[in-house]
């Protein structure tokens, strides 16, 4: 055992939601930690940006709700890399919000396109490739919602279940490849998706309706803490790294201890 087992040094890392907020610290902490990064996302301009801010890495322009267009994500890692080491399932979005009687078709569809089946066709492409290898970790991003079963956001906990058990299924078709499959599901982190109700029309956050927030989220923290991306990249660093080579299946919560199940 050694601290060096928390490197990824020269591991190929494919982030997809990695233009903005959790996605974009992942991108800077694997790569601060040696890895080559796959920056994916559909937002072209702020994905420009990330590959700014880290060493080696490629940017693929993806819509993760699309399976082929997750399928060429991959394809440009292994033809790039030669590899894909570590997938970190990041993109996501909060939508379809509001009492359950009130959510439309149309609404449901693009939360279940998004949070669920991109993160099923990441976790589908991956695998193959990493099976092939014998060798890879997969790590997917739930929410704290998994735990609270909070009023007015059935679409996004019921996808972020949804990744839960797929990563436990994963999981157990993986192992037996040498494929490792884990889970994250964050606390309240300050971001873009949680900025969105406080953003004014030129696009800056208004203060004054982002800090009442905060400070109710903060409340439900034991810690009396919100979390900043890097504490969830921080996470997903070690689920990469070899330090956590006897997990997998596994849902680390990084949350202030909002919820602590058995
Ligand atoms: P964010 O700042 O909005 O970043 C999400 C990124 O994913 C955005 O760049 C977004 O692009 C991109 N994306 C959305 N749909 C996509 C698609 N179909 N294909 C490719 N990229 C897509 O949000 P975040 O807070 O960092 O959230 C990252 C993940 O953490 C999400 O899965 C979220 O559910 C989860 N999470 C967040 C929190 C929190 O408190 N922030 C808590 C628990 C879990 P657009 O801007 O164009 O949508």
């Amino acid at each position: 055992m050694s601290v060096e087992q928390f490197r990824v040094d020269d591991k190929v890392a494919v982030v997809t939601g990695a233009a903005s907020g959790i996605g974009r610290a992942t991108a800077v902490v694997l790569s601060e930690a040696g890895a080559r990064l796959v920056l994916a996302d559909r937002d072209e301009y702020n994905l420009e940006q990330t590959l700014k801010m880290v060493d080696e890495a490629i940017a693929v322009p993806t819509d993760v709700s699309k399976q082929a267009s997750v399928g060429k994500l991959i394809d440009e890692a292994v033809s790039h890399y030669g590899r894909v080491d570590v997938m970190a399932n990041v993109a996501g979005i909060m939508d379809a919000g509001g009492p359950i009687t009130s959510i439309d078709e149309a609404a449901l569809d693009r939360i279940l396109a998004v949070n669920l089946k991109g993160v099923f066709f990441g976790v589908q492409a991956a695998l193959r490739v990493m099976g092939e290898q014998r060798s890879g970790s997969i790590i997917n991003v739930a929410s704290a919602a998994i735990d609270a079963a909070p009023a007015g956001l059935a679409g996004y906990s019921m996808t972020k279940a949804g990744v839960a058990i797929l990563t436990r299924v994963a999981a157990a078709e993986g192992g037996p490849l040498g494929v490792r499959v884990n889970c994250v599901a964050p606390g309240f982190i300050v971001t873009p998706m949680t900025q969105r109700g406080a953003r004014r029309d030129d696009g800056t956050v208004d203060d004054a309706k982002m800090q009442p927030l905060v400070d109710f989220m903060r409340k439900r923290s034991v810690l009396d803490k919100v979390g900043d991306p890097t504490d969830i990249a921080n996470a997903i660093l070690y689920l990469a790294s070899d330090a956590s080579q006897f997990m997998t299946g596994q849902t680390l919560r990084p949350n202030g201890g909002t919820a602590m199940p058995a």
